[in-house]
Order: structure tokens, then C-alpha cells, then sequence
């Protein structure tokens, strides 16, 4: 397989700057989803590495050569469409077979490779049915058949599961989770669903109005994340972000915030200055029976089946086992399981610790 290198690639639409400076290097074998709310650029840039799409500036590269201004088909890279893009006159070994053909490659080639692929994919007893008669999850993987059978360098994946229903997305995911596992083939896979991003992701790129935000693996991204951004874009419900003020007091360092003083527990130097404060719903704790921390009164209570989340009037939520024992319009008291507090700078919003 391939490495993928994206070096200042920018494009512009008119005024708008739909991608801005990204650099990325993608590894031999990686899955790097591309995340990020709607409009933040993300199929922009896809489309630039499928070569659908010129930059306005920048390179890219697939290995050593540069591809920057190459026809998508003298690209090696095979690109797998939210909409599946079958033909529905052609039977799904057909379908499968169609970019051999195009390439006029022999025909005992293209009916070995076919069968293979449709093996590799579960398809074997549904090659002579048409599009129509197949279900969502099974067109989607005929899509993939058709990119696989190319054996490309790489895989250009834009929101493949945005049509299947919840049931279908969670299967097709693990499918294609697992077929990355079985054939590292390197993958960029565009989401902006943040469970197919933790589970499928070697590494996620998350963008924001076109700017990479953060990279790295999804535990680093959500057990660090490099922003208030990024903090409150992964993870349901968001992390809880508050005003607080951090002082060093007797040499350590603690966060006023709410009229409540909270030990910090962590070695950096940010004495008494603004900040925002971060803690995820989960590591909060609440009681009924009072004691120190942030006092608020529960306005909704919801049951995820496993875990209960409550809703507090102060705006900030709590998730835990269900039953979490509270009922809406109770006082309760929350506090911050020490070690899980995130601090951002007040007003850039980047991680301090
Ligand atoms: P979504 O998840 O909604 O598909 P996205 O992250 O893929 O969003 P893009 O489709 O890459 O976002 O769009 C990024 C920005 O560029 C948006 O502001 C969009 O309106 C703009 N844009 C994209 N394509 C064009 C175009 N052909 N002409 C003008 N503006 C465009």
C-alpha cells in the first residue's frame, strides 16, 4: 500500500477558504479519519487527494510521486462514495468487475478477481442480482468490492455509511473496520459521526473551519484534546467547559471556579490567570446528600440503558451506571473526580494541561 503526504493544501471557493494550509502526512497501512462538523472542509479535501478537485495552492504525494496535477485516473487510489455510485443495469459481479474492464484486463483475470473480492466481502451468492435487489449495507459493500478489486494504493472513503440505518452502520462499520485490519490498506475516511471516528480510526484528523485542529490517535484526542474544540466536539454529552481562575496556592496549583476551589493535581506553570476549565460527564460525580462541590439543582434526567445522564440547571450534565438515583427539580451537589480536569486558555481556547 501507499503513504500520503498533503503538504499546505489549500483551496478556496470565491471568499471562502474551504481548506487552509493542511499538511499531513498519512502512513503506509493507516486509517486517518477526516472529522469535523458540516462545512469544515473535510470532502473539500478528499476530493483534492482523489484529484476530483485542483488546490488552489499546496502538494500531495502518493510514496515518491508527486500528484498534485495528475488525472484522478492516473491516481492509485480507488475513491468508495456515500451515495455507493453502482450502476443499476449491471449485475453486482458486473458492478464489481467494472474498473478492470475499463482497464481491458483479461477476462479470466477479471472473473478471478471478482470472485475473490466477493469472497473477501461476503457478496459470492449475490453476484448476478441487480442493485435494486440488494439492501443498503449490501450495495455499500459492493461499492467497496468495486474499490478493492483495482487493489489500489489507497482508499478515499466520503461518509460511506450515511445512508444506512443505525442498525446497518454500526455491522458495516465493524466490516469495514475489520477488513482494514485484515489488509492494512491505507485508508483516508471521511465522518462527521464521532463513534465511527473512535472505533475505525488509526489516527484522527479533526478540522475546523477548514484548519487541521488536532491529529493524533482517538484516546489521545479525547483523553487530551488540544482545544476547547476539539474537547467539545467528541464526546456525548460535550465536556463541561466553565470560566475558573488558576492560582498557585502553597506551591500547588488549584482552579477557582463557582466560588469553588478545586486542587488541580498537575504540574504546570499557569499561575493566577483566566482559563477555561474542562470535565467530562463522566467524571463528575453526584450526590443528594450534599458536601463540598458545585452546588445545582437537576433538570432532566435521560436513561441511555446502560448509563443515566442528568442535566443540571448550571448547564453542566453527568454520566454514570444507571440508576444515577436523582430525580428532575432535586438539589444535588457535583464534584470532579481528581485527575480529569482539562485546562484551555481563556480566550484562544488551546490546551494548557
Ligand atoms: P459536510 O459534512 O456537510 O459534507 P464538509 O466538511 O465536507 O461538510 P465541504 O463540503 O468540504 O465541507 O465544504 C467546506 C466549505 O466549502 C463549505 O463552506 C462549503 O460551503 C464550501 N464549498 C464546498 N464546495 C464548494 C463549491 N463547489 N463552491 C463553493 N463553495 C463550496
Amino acid at each position: 500500500m501507499s503513504r500520503i503526504q498533503l503538504q499546505g493544501l489549500t483551496r478556496r471557493f470565491g471568499a471562502v477558504t474551504a481548506v487552509d494550509d493542511i499538511g499531513l502526512d498519512v502512513a503506509d497501512g493507516e486509517f486517518l479519519v477526516l472529522l469535523g462538523p458540516s462545512g469544515c472542509g473535510k470532502s473539500t479535501l478528499l476530493r483534492m487527494i482523489a484529484g476530483l478537485l485542483p488546490p488552489s495552492e499546496g502538494r500531495l504525494w502518493l510514496d515518491d510521486t508527486d500528484i498534485t496535477h495528475l488525472p484522478p485516473q492516473r491516481r492509485d487510489v480507488a475513491m468508495v462514495f456515500q451515495s455507493y455510485a453502482l450502476y443499476p443495469h449491471l449485475s453486482v459481479a458486473r458492478n464489481i468487475g467494472f474498473p478492470l474492464r475499463t482497464r481491458k484486463r483479461p477476462r479470466a483475470e477479471i472473473k478471478a478477481k471478482v470472485a475473490e473480492v466477493a469472497a473477501t466481502l461476503g457478496l459470492t451468492d449475490l453476484l448476478d442480482r441487480k442493485p435494486r435487489e440488494l439492501s443498503g449495507g449490501q450495495r455499500q459493500r459492493v461499492a467497496l468490492g468495486r474499490a478493492l478489486v483495482r487493489d489500489p494504493g489507497a482508499f478515499l472513503m466520503d461518509e460511506p455509511l450515511s445512508n444506512l440505518d443505525a442498525k446497518l452502520r454500526a455491522g458495516t462499520r465493524a466490516e469495514i473496520a475489520e477488513l482494514h485490519r485484515r489488509l492494512r490498506a491505507t485508508t483516508v475516511y471521511v465522518t462527521h459521526d464521532q463513534v465511527e471516528a473512535m472505533t475505525m480510526a488509526t489516527r484522527i484528523a479533526l478540522l475546523n473551519e477548514g484548519r487541521l485542529e488536532q491529529l493524533g490517535t482517538p484516546s489521545e484526542v479525547y483523553d487530551a484534546p488540544a482545544s476547547v474544540f476539539a474537547a467539545t466536539f467528541l464526546g456525548s454529552p460535550s465536556m463541561n467547559v466553565v470560566d475558573a481562575t488558576v492560582r498557585a496556592v502553597d506551591g500547588a496549583l488549584v482552579a477557582e471556579a463557582e466560588g469553588l476551589r478545586l486542587s488541580l493535581g498537575i504540574d504546570a506553570d499557569i499561575p493566577d490567570r483566566p482559563v477555561r476549565l474542562g470535565v467530562r460527564p463522566e467524571h463528575l460525580t453526584l450526590t443528594s446528600s450534599g458536601g463540598q462541590g458545585i452546588r445545582a439543582i437537576v433538570t432532566a434526567v435521560e436513561n441511555l440503558g446502560s448509563e443515566e445522564v442528568a442535566h443540571c440547571d448550571t448547564g453542566v450534565s453527568v454520566r454514570g451506571p444507571r440508576p444515577l438515583g436523582v430525580v428532575p427539580g432535586e438539589a444535588v451537589t457535583l464534584s470532579a473526580r481528581p485527575g480529569h480536569l482539562h485546562l484551555f486558555d481563556h480566550d484562544s481556547g488551546r490546551r494548557l494541561a
